[in-house]
């Protein structure tokens, strides 16, 4: 039974909230994940939460029990829902104002040569020319992915982490709330239209028909996993994995995508590699149709 609620009740979303939103609470949830094994007695568990009054201290603790923290014996225990708080908590998101301000990455602009710079600021990183203006990604991060690391690591961990989030959302997996994602090719950004792709003649919107997760991807960046592209790109001393999203052309620049047909919609992308190209065809749910080159 690790890691599932023994109480199988659904609750109100506002009411699971309400739940967790109290101070002591929150530092129970605290102190259960950072014991070993996430568990502690009631003693322990007393002791690390230092609350005077017992009664309170135990008011509060009922009120997890079941959803959050399992109770067996003396002994306490967090659930799934418990790890939940804990990694929404430790992302940063709701408390933390990390910034960086814009830092030379020692990597050329894809259209002038001068050096990117990566900046971090509202939970969104960005990376741009600050020579020609151009911006090439612009996403939400955490501030749990700042913290720690150098401005380079910090870009580093910024183009892996929104690859992931892409190709899981491209496979109609919400990376936030594991709910299904709607996946169609737009013209506009209705949800956000100033975004940094949003010159690109189409772009995919990945939207979560469950939360709140939506993103808008550049075409190309819904093609990194397929094997034809790698492939191509690998036979000539490119690794896919390797290189950053702002140094794939494929991806950032809007000159490699091309509206074939809008009924059907059908999107070719143009992927190069020295003076070799090939192009790959796409649905309206970027979903590729053929390669050729
Ligand atoms: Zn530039
Ligand atoms: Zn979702």
């Amino acid at each position: 039974m690790t890691g599932e609620s023994t109480d199988g009740e659904n609750l109100e979303p506002e009411h699971a909230f309400h739940l967790v939103g109290h101070e002591i609470r929150v530092d129970i949830l605290l102190a259960l994940w950072r014991a070993p094994e996430h568990a502690l007695a009631f003693s322990e568990l007393r002791d690390r939460v230092d609350v005077r009054d017992s009664g309170r201290f135990t008011y509060h603790l009922s009120k997890l029990e079941g959803r959050f923290v399992r109770h067996e014996g003396d002994r306490y225990e967090l659930l799934y829902a418990g790890h939940r708080v804990i990694d929404a908590i430790r992302s940063g998101v709701f408390h933390e104002t990390t910034e960086v301000e814009p830092t030379g990455l020692g990597q050329p602009c894809l259209d002038c040569g001068a050096t990117l710079a990566f900046d971090y600021a509202g939970h969104v990183g960005t990376v741009s020319c600050p020579d020609c203006g151009t911006t090439f990604l612009e996403y939400p991060f955490d501030p749990g992915g700042v913290v720690g690391r150098s401005v380079e690591e910090v870009a580093a961990a910024f183009d892996r982490r929104t690859r992931h989030v892409w190709a899981l959302a491209h496979e109609a997996v919400c990376p936030v709330c594991s709910g299904t994602v709607a996946k169609r090719l737009v013209t506009s950004a209705t949800k956000s239209e100033d975004h940094y792709a949003s010159h690109h003649p189409v772009v995919a919107s990945l939207d979560c028909q469950r939360c709140s997760f939506f993103s808008y991807v550049p075409v190309g960046g819904t093609l990194l996993a397929h094997p034809a592209v790698v492939s191509f790109l690998y036979e000539r001393g490119v690794d896919v994995r390797k290189t950053p999203l702002w140094r794939l052309d494929f991806v950032v620049d809007a000159d490699r995508v091309e509206v074939l047909s809008t009924d059907p919609r059908r999107v070719a992308v143009v992927v190069s590699a020295g003076d070799e190209t090939m192009r790959v065809v796409v649905d309206d749910e970027a979903n590729v149709l053929s390669v050729d080159g």
